[in-house]
This record gives structure tokens, C-alpha cells and sequence, in this order.
């Protein structure tokens, strides 16, 4: 008898797991009576088991939550062939890339999904995320796991869930990944894009994971008008370890001496400043105008192309290891999850 694939199907709440109850009203569905509700997914090659975590609309996840998800990984890491994670869309594209850091030597699928629909409403993409979500966690060649990192998959392409952001409110489409290809697209078949796919370095059944992130880390958006003493208040907060500034365009920021002084005092106080863009696709290139070239002179470090999302998770990450400032300023240079294209890359 063939062996099916085990998948554990993680579900932490979001609107994929509302249905109507008689009364019309919302209320949780009960991914424990799957298979009655999605008779369906009894003919799925895979083998499934449902874990319900407190269900939580995704807007109130916090790292913690992140911690909570990696250690059940952890613990079931040996008994499953994969993993699917069911997460509200809201903050679905930070737990994939927080996870993406915190599951230090993964080789195994950990795919994240959700819906825009309530998956009791007749009309649900939940339904369809979700088939596909489990049918990727357990596809193998080989002998091996296609997958091996942690993706997003949402309307028909899985996604590197590290190059992930939510991009719309209301079209069935909510992810996107402006500056990495998706890791598979969905037709009548599941066509993945090998080249795209990272490759673990070893297999092993213990899975190395972080639990301690850090809480000193700031997004500060850039606008005209930006105010130089909110800036040096936020700045000087206690406890500020690093800020992910998102500038415009490809790295610029004022080249005024008051913005330059505040942030270069931050940088010599020990914060860490990491600069993304503010465009969802393209990259920093902080030496192609006189605006980012000012940065790269005081010590801020390029995010390349990273999403803000990965920016945020990579320092609570490198910052909440204690590691001593350079090597985590080192780590930051160069992509230890495929959530940036180094430079020369096209
Ligand atoms: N507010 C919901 C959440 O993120 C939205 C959703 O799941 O689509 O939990």
C-alpha cells in the first residue's frame, strides 16, 4: 500500500475559518470536522491531521504567536512530511516571513494560506486555497519534498513567504511578490518553477528554531514634512535597537543636515537603519543619487529589495539572538532566507 504524505494542518484563525451559523451570524468553522464540511479533501493524496490554535483575527498576532507556531513545527517536525499554517490575510505575509527566519534549518514544505471569503460562504476562495495549500505541502520528488522552505499561496501562485505582501483589501488576488517569481503557478496542472525553489543544505529531523525576538524594532516612513524633532524623539526612544526606514524610490531620502545628524547620531548610539523602498517592486540602489548616497555614508544599510515585512522580522530575528551589533550589521548584508536578490542578480 502506497504511504501518503502526512500534513499537519495548523489553523490559527482569519476569515478562512468563518462560516454562517443558522442565525446567519459569523462564527468559527471546526477544521477538526473537515471532512464533513469539504467531503472533497477525502480524495487528496495526503494523509491530514487538524490542530486548532486559539482562534485570532491575524491583526492581533503578535510575536509570541510566531514563537507558539514554530514550537508546534518543532514538535511535529519529525512526524510530518509538511505543514500547512490557515492565518488571517492581514498580517499572513509577516508570520511567513518571521517563520521564514525563525525555522532555522527547515527542509520540509511549510505553506501559509487563508481567504478573502468566509470559507462557509458559498462563494469562498478559502475552499480552493486551502485544497491547493495541502495538495503543494505534499508534493514530492524523488522522495523529497518540492517545497522545502516557507511559502504563501493564495489564488492560484505560491509565493516565497518571505517575498510576500498583502496588496489588496478586496480582489480575490491579496498576495504579491513584486521582486521574486512565484515558486508555482496553478492551472489545469501545478507547474513549479525549480530555479526559483531553494534547496535546503541538509535534511535532518530536528528543526533548529528561534524563540527570542526582539521588541526594539521601528518602521518609519518618509514624507515631506517629516519633522525633525518627532524624528529625534522617536530616535532616542529606550530600548530602540533597529528601524527599517522606508524611504522613496530607490533608497532616497532628504539630503537636509538635520535629517542626516539625527539618524548618524542614532547609527553611532548603536541602532541599527535599514533601508527599503516605499515602491512595492524594485530595490535601494544607494549609491545612484546624491539623496541615498548621504545614507550609505553614515552607516544605513541597504534592504536591497526586501518587503517591509522582511525587513521587520530579519531584525527582530538577528537583534533578539544576541548576537554583538557587526554581526547582526553582517547578517543583514547578505540574504540568509532568499528574502532579497543581492546585487549583480537580475
Ligand atoms: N481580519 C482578518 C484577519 O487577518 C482578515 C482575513 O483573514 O482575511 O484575520
Amino acid at each position: 500500500m502506497e504511504i501518503k504524505p502526512k500534513i499537519l494542518l495548523i489553523y490559527t484563525g482569519g476569515t478562512i475559518g468563518m462560516r454562517r451559523d443558522a442565525g446567519g451570524t459569523l462564527v468559527p468553522f471546526d477544521f477538526s470536522a473537515m471532512y464533513e464540511e469539504i467531503p472533497s479533501l477525502r480524495r487528496l493524496e495526503v494523509d491530514i491531521e487538524v490542530l486548532t490554535m486559539t482562534p485570532i483575527d491575524s491583526s492581533n498576532v503578535m510575536p509570541s504567536r510566531w514563537v507558539e507556531l514554530a514550537e508546534i513545527i518543532r514538535d511535529n517536525y519529525a512526524r510530518f512530511d509538511g505543514f500547512v499554517v490557515l492565518h488571517g490575510t492581514d498580517t499572513m505575509s509577516y508570520t511567513a516571513a518571521a517563520l521564514s527566519f525563525m525555522l532555522e534549518n527547515l527542509a520540509k514544505p511549510v505553506i501559509l494560506t487563508g481567504s478573502q471569503i468566509p470559507m462557509g460562504i458559498l462563494r469562498t476562495d478559502g475552499r480552493e486555497n486551502l485544497i491547493t495549500a495541502l495538495e503543494i505541502a505534499g508534493a514530492q520528488r524523488d522522495g523529497r519534498p518540492i517545497i522545502s522552505e516557507v511559502a504563501l499561496y493564495f489564488q492560484n501562485r505560491l509565493f516565497r513567504g518571505n517575498r510576500t505582501t498583502k496588496r489588496s483589501a478586496e480582489e480575490l488576488s491579496a498576495f504579491y511578490s513584486y521582486n521574486y517569481p512565484p515558486l508555482a503557478e496553478v492551472g489545469v496542472n501545478i507547474s513549479y518553477n525549480h530555479t526559483a525553489i531553494s534547496k535546503p543544505t541538509e535534511y535532518s529531523d530536528n528543526l533548529q528554531i528561534a524563540t527570542t525576538l526582539s521588541d526594539g524594532v521601528v518602521v518609519i516612513k518618509l514624507f515631506p514634512g517629516i519633522s525633525e524633532s518627532i524624528l529625534r524623539a522617536i530616535l532616542s526612544v529606550e530600548g530602540l535597537k533597529g528601524v527599517v526606514l522606508e524611504t522613496y524610490g530607490s533608497g532616497n531620502a532628504p539630503t537636509s543636515e538635520w535629517f542626516i545628524k539625527v539618524l548618524e547620531e542614532a547609527i553611532n548610539r548603536g541602532i541599527i537603519v535599514i533601508n527599503v523602498t516605499q515602491c512595492a517592486g524594485g530595490s535601494v540602489a544607494m549609491d545612484l543619487y546624491e539623496t541615498g548616497v548621504g545614507l550609505r555614508s553614515i552607516g544605513v544599510v541597504s534592504g536591497h529589495d526586501m518587503t517591509t515585512e522582511a525587513a521587520v522580522t530579519k531584525l527582530m530575528y538577528l537583534l533578539g539572538g544576541n548576537r554583538p551589533n557587526e554581526e547582526c550589521r553582517a547578517a543583514l548584508e547578505y540574504p540568509i532566507r532568499g528574502e532579497f536578490t543581492p546585487e549583480g542578480v537580475a
